[in-house]
């Protein structure tokens, strides 16, 4: 995903771009596939500086981390950098603060933001996925996937424990 700044003749600009098939492959627990994605940029220039606001949108299929079931969802996540020429801000020596940057190579002004739009997807995808909220899971026990299928296991397993308590307890 490639921001080529030299399409703006005036800023604050906007820009959307998208993504290419199979440029964001991304190995992430639960992330099963990203079909498409696109990042809608608001780009403000201050000095030598592109301040640039982002939002990505990315078709995926993820795996429910309750049921184990792919499903197909809509990610999306706001992603705030600065675009600036390679070496920009380490004229004075200055640390790096926490800000995310993505550069440019000397009269080219195409920065690659690939690597922004990735993270920005995984922050979006959580640490667990969820199908839906209501979804059931799979029964620890006998492994069947409890949103279209019953088992006894619970109601078992609710005996055993309350068994459990009754010899903690002494009584
Ligand atoms: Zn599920
Ligand atoms: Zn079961």
């Amino acid at each position: 995903m490639i921001l080529d700044l030299r399409e703006f003749e005036t800023f604050p600009a906007r820009a959307l771009l998208q993504s290419r098939p199979g440029e964001l492959e991304i190995e992430f627990n639960g992330l099963m596939a990203v079909k498409n994605a696109g990042l809608e940029l608001k780009i403000q220039k201050s000095g030598e500086e592109y301040f640039c606001q982002g939002v990505v949108t990315a078709l995926a299929t993820l795996e429910c981390s309750r049921c184990l079931e792919d499903f197909d969802t809509v990610l999306t996540g706001s992603t705030d950098f600065i675009v600036c020429a390679e070496g920009c801000h380490n004229k004075d020596g200055d640390v790096i603060d926490d800000e995310d940057y993505a550069y440019f190579k000397g009269a080219d002004l195409r920065a690659d933001l690939t690597e922004l739009a990735r993270q920005a997807i995984i922050l979006a995808v959580g640490m667990k996925p969820l199908c839906s909220e209501e979804c059931r899971g799979i029964c620890s026990q006998c492994g069947v996937n409890l949103n279209d299928e019953t088992c006894n296991c619970s109601n078992k397993l609710d005996d055993e424990r309350r068994e459990d308590l009754k010899n903690l307890s002494g009584q």
